[in-house]
């Protein structure tokens, strides 16, 4: 089976993300991954008029280098594990 048609929007910033998100409250979802997700668009057990794609959002791809009040580096919600890797070997965190 295949997903029902949806809208589709990948934003570029979390407030973007947000904004759809409050406009769209009750028929949208947020993909990240899409490992639970996408399945579930395929049997049609999601059916979101509005799709929020966050995997262009930079902001939470990041790994956040440590501050005074935090000794360790943090990585942001999108952050793959792939990504945590290459920034600590390019001294990015
Ligand atoms: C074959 C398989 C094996 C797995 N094995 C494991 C395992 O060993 N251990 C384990 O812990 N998990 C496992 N999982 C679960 C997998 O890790 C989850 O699918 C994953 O945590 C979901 O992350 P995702 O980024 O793919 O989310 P998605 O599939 O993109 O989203 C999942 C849900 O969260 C919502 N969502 C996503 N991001 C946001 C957001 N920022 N704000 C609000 N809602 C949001 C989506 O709308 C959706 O409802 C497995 C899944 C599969 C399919």
């Amino acid at each position: 089976m295949k997903p029902p048609p949806f809208a589709y929007h990948d934003p570029a910033s979390v407030d973007e993300a947000v904004s759809l998100r409050a406009e769209h409250e009750f028929d949208s979802l947020v993909l990240a991954g899409g490992q639970s997700l996408v399945p579930m668009l395929n049997i049609r057990l999601a059916r979101p008029e509005l799709l929020i794609d966050i995997n262009r959002i930079e902001d939470l791809r990041t790994v956040r280098a440590p501050t005074p009040t935090s000794s360790s580096a943090r990585p942001c919600a999108s952050t793959t594990s792939r990504s945590t890797r290459w920034s600590a070997r390019s001294s990015r965190c």
